[in-house]
């Protein structure tokens, strides 16, 4: 329970709702129904369809064999890279169109960074038969044509955000602005970050993963319970939905891996836990890296997914509590041990899991120790990385 998100949307000192009076109305809809929502019978029967006949899961939990040789110890991949759309964001996304069904919403607006999460979002929409509307930053568009037109083919209007440095934040920003004028719609973030109720809720979509790994582990070892987890932070959502089943487990080892860039001391990193201060970022009250005057600074991380310049308030939460381990790995190591993973078992992983796989070199496990290593996504959208970074 010391975890869990108390009535005020808070996880201990971290959290809230710190948005704009214009968005109270929005908001407040969201934090009076969300519970009772995603609690319903019918809400739990059409997820549980969804996800099991459209996403693919329950996702397979694969016992490393070569990998395991490798670091001396038992390693499991939880592989969210076989999901339908190739990563663990359409969890979430199947849950927040159903939420938004049941609140009689017919419009979604989301943004996007890299593109990944307005792909999920795209999907999910033209699943549903809604309008999608994806705010993304000019120069990100520019960046990454693929997932533009992905979300074009899907349906989806892709608006471009040409205010400020015309990135992520500017996109939240705009995107802000429409729902402030369109409260007909719902807005679908994408991580566990934003104002209550956004980053529980999330979480509670993506605990799947661990719901699915307790059960996979009794029968593979016998134990519902691994040594430890493993997962890449962004946001936070696919380690919190690795974590979640876990929290009040105080055995588990929970290990969250954060983009070191080009080194925590190189001002080029999203590091956030080894340099970020509290503050209120994306409407809640969390860590993120800062200026001495509490500007934002921007991130830098070789993978899209991890660069942001926060982390949502849970684990914000957890780094203060000392209940998770926070660690950084360096682009040239979640390369390198993304190339490891090609080699050893034949999958490509997504550059930002490849981030929580280079934890087995810094990490040192008993040989009989059983780990777990969330596999977040695939790595085809990284192939120009992988050529053009990666030495093989
Ligand atoms: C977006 C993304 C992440 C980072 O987001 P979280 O909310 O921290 O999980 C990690 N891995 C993949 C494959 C992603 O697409």
């Amino acid at each position: 329970m010391q975890f869990e998100v108390d009535e005020n949307g808070y996880f201990g000192q971290f959290g809230g709702a710190f948005i704009p009076e214009m968005l109270h109305p929005n908001i407040q809809e969201l934090q009076d129904q969300y519970l009772a929502i995603i609690g319903s019978d019918q809400f739990k029967k059409d997820f549980d369809h969804l996800l099991k006949d459209y996403v693919g899961r329950p996702s397979p939990l694969y016992f490393a064999n070569r990998l395991s040789q490798q670091y001396g110890t038992q390693i499991y991949l939880k592989r969210e890279d076989l999901n339908h759309t190739g990563a663990h964001k359409i969890n979430n996304t199947i849950g927040q169109i159903l939420l938004a069904k049941a609140l009689g919403k017919d419009k979604i607006i989301a943004e996007t960074g890299a593109g990944q999460h307005g792909v999920a979002t795209a999907t999910v929409c033209a699943l549903a038969g809604v309008e999608c509307i994806v705010y993304m930053g000019e120069i990100d568009i520019a960046r990454q044509k693929p997932n533009v037109e992905r979300m074009k083919l899907l349906g989806a209007t892709v608006v471009p955000a040409t205010s400020g440095s015309k990135t992520l934040k500017d996109a939240t920003n705009e995107a802000m602005r429409h729902w402030i004028n369109h409260p007909d719609a719902h807005y679908i973030i994408g991580s566990t970050v934003g104002p209550h109720p956004y980053p529980d809720m999330v979480a509670k979509f993506q605990s799947v993963i661990s719901a699915e790994m307790r059960l996979q582990l009794k029968e593979k070892t016998g134990n519902t319970n691994p040594d430890a987890i493993i997962a890449c932070v962004g946001g936070g959502s696919n380690a919190m939905g690795a974590f979640y089943h876990y929290l009040d487990a105080e055995e588990v080892r929970l290990i969250a891996v954060e983009a070191g860039g080009h080194g925590v001391a190189s001002g080029a990193t999203a590091a956030t836990t080894q340099i970020g201060k509290s503050g209120v970022l994306h409407g809640s009250k969390t860590l993120f890296m800062q200026t001495k005057d509490g500007q934002v600074v921007e991130p830098y991380s070789i993978s899209a997914g991890l660069d942001y310049p926060g982390i949502g308030p849970s684990h914000a939460h957890l780094f203060e509590t000392k209940r998770a381990e926070y660690i950084s790995i360096n682009d040239e190591e979640a390369l390198q041990a993304g190339v490891e993973l090609c080699r050893l078992e034949g999958i490509i992983p997504a550059i930002e899991s490849a981030h929580a796989l280079a934890a087995l070199s810094t990490i040192k496990f008993k040989r009989e120790a059983v780990v777990v290593v969330n596999l977040s996504g695939r790595g085809d959208k990284d192939l120009e990385t992988y050529i053009t970074k990666a030495v093989y």
